[in-house]
């Protein structure tokens, strides 16, 4: 069984989105470090400071999130290219393609994952 040609368009392009979404967020995340730096300079006691902290902290975590599943993503990839990719570890049986694009780490079927 070769790999699944739909499975790989989904995980390419999910890749596609999760790159943009991580440049996205590198933007972001600059613009964010730019404002605390532009209010640390004029006040510090701004309550404006606060709220930029919150976004600066919450965007890193999404970007942190990006690059995992980014990671992810490439292995999954890596094992649908040596065809050891979408069998269930325990039962042997397909994993559901929903369930890999979603989970792309995802090494047992939904039955066997509880
Ligand atoms: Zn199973």
């Amino acid at each position: 069984m070769g790999p699944d040609p739909e499975l790989r368009s989904a995980l390419l392009a999910d890749r596609a989105g999760t790159a943009n979404r991580i440049a996205a967020l590198t933007a972001d995340l600059e613009a964010i470090v730019e404002a605390s730096r532009l209010v640390a300079t004029d006040d510090e006691h701004d309550p404006e400071g606060a709220t930029i902290a919150f976004e600066r902290s919450q965007t890193t975590t999404f970007l942190e999130d990006a690059h995992k599943h980014l990671a992810d993503l490439d292995s999954a990839l890596d094992r649908l290219e040596a065809d050891d990719f979408g069998r269930c570890e325990i039962c042997g049986n397909p994993i559901a393609a929903g369930r890999l694009i979603a989970r792309p780490t995802a090494r047992t079927c939904i039955d066997c994952a509880t």
